[in-house]
């Protein structure tokens, strides 16, 4: 296909899309190079993007740009489109929805599919206790309602959130996230009332699950004491922060600390949720059940939809009217959401997640062996990094990784970097990916850093 054929033609997007990895000029090409210029003219310059181009199309497991090019998608717009990008399924209850109607406002005249979204997900969250479900629109704003509705639930001020942590841009959820650059240089002031303390982190802290959660545990009980603490909100797996696998037995010990001293247990399931990991949540993973469960992210095949999922007594604690906004739990999003829960459970993509997560570490554990810069594989499921160290050191190395993710790129393998120390490249390819097409993103990896 030609440049000419894609601008005239744009292909059709989802699984129909061909799913190869195909570069026809250099990566940004002509048409992404003035699409780019644009880009820098008109957008606010805070805005940044990985990868230089411009899509016109995504499925299965690619993305196409603006000169034809197919890259090989293994981010999922950030864990977003993991039951592929443009899902026929998610594709058809939209145009239905969007034909009927496009917004009442939930709060105004209130409609059924939002209903039948917090039905599935009260469903599907961890735990069999009675739940309650609000919509919102993003993440963070489901980070910013998780808070308020354990504030008043607990009638008390104090938060809890851990070192490497990522909650969000907002302002209450700049407070809550750790790292300064980018997500908070120059931003503040930030939100009062919240209180920083280690994570588990085993490749760099060496301690077990509980001797990291006894740490952090006697931080509260003396820095902050659990009489003013309302809520405790982890990640159950530490995205942007470095995909981050707690220690066995940190969460549980948390979480159960929290139990018996009447704080409200915060799972922000925002990038692990929806099979990503290989369950339906990971808390499942690691025997933990949250009072309350924020998700976001793979919700929806990629429409905007944010939730709070938790113990009705906790979500009912509101008085009427407390909760909301004009677009949370739009109908084109909550009829993308019913598709995608039931795309989820219907084709048993935690399985699936499995699968691409063995193909994942077998195929990183691979280049690990002899290549010591590469200090820790982990992750689970389709939710997979390695962390680049400086071998003689076991410093970060995060030229080394930025080297590599722009090499997989100018490749034609779209790669994202995390970590705290910037040091991190994340595997995040959506369940549609066919098996020979990740593998060929893997080889493009392990050559992008044989030559780094
Ligand atoms: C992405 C993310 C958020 C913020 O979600 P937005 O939709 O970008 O606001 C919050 N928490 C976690 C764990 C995330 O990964």
């Amino acid at each position: 296909m030609s440049a000419l054929d894609t601008l005239t033609a744009p292909p059709v997007g989802g699984p129909t899309l061909a799913q190869e990895r195909r570069l026809v000029t250099a990566i940004p090409g002509p048409r992404s190079e003035e699409l780019l210029a644009r880009k820098s003219a008109a957008v606010a310059a805070g805005v940044g993007h990985t990868v230089p181009i411009h899509a016109v199309a995504a499925g299965g497991g690619v993305v196409v740009d603006a000169d034809g090019n197919s890259l090989i998608d293994l981010g999922s717009g950030i864990a977003v489109t993991t039951v592929g990008n443009a899902h026929p399924k998610i594709v058809e209850a939209v145009q239905a929805q969007v034909a009927q109607f496009t917004h009442t406002c939930f709060m105004i005249s209130p409609y059924e599919s939002y209903v039948e979204v917090a039905e599935a997900l009260n469903r599907v969250t961890p735990g069999d206790h009675e739940k309650k479900t609000a919509l919102f629109n993003s993440g963070a704003e489901a980070v910013e309602n998780a808070i308020k509705v354990a504030r008043k639930y607990t009638q008390r001020q104090a938060v809890v959130a851990f070192d490497h942590a990522y909650h969000g841009r907002t302002n209450l959820t700049m407070a809550l996230t750790a790292k300064a650059m980018p997500y908070k240089s120059g931003f503040g002031p930030f939100a009062s009332e919240i209180y920083r303390v280690p994570a588990s982190y085993p490749y760099r802290d060496g301690l077990s699950g509980p001797d990291a959660a006894k740490k952090a545990i006697s931080l509260i009980e003396k820095q902050i004491g659990a009489d003013n603490l309302a809520a405790v909100i982890i990640e159950p797996i530490q995205g942007e922060g470095g995909f981050i696998v707690p220690a066995d037995g940190f969460l549980p010990a948390v979480a159960d600390w929290c139990r018996a001293n009447g704080v409200v247990f915060i799972a922000d399931e925002v990038q692990t949720g929806f099979a990503r990991t290989g369950a339906m949540f990971a808390s499942e993973l690691f025997g933990v059940v949250p009072d309350l469960v924020t998700t976001a992210k793979g919700i929806a095949g990629g429409l905007p939809l944010a939730a709070v999922t938790g113990r009705a007594e906790i979500m009912d604690a509101s008085h009427t009217g407390g909760l909301g906004g004009t677009y949370g739990g739009n109908p084109i999003a909550c009829a993308a959401a019913v598709a995608a829960i039931d795309v989820f459970e219907g084709e048993n993509l935690a399985a699936r997640a499995v699968e691409v997560g063995r193909m994942l570490a077998d195929r990183l554990t691979a280049m690990q062996q002899g290549d010591p810069r590469i200090g820790d594989i982990r992750g689970r499921g389709a939710m997979m990094a390695a962390e680049f160290v400086d071998p003689a050191t076991g410093e970060p190395d995060a030229a080394l990784t930025g080297a590599v993710a722009k090499a997989c790129i100018a490749q034609g393998v779209i790669v994202l970097t995390c970590g705290t120390y910037g040091n991190v490249i994340r595997f995040l390819p959506p369940l549609s990916i066919p098996d020979a097409l990740l593998a060929e993103a893997l080889d493009v990896v392990a050559d992008a850093l044989a030559a780094a």
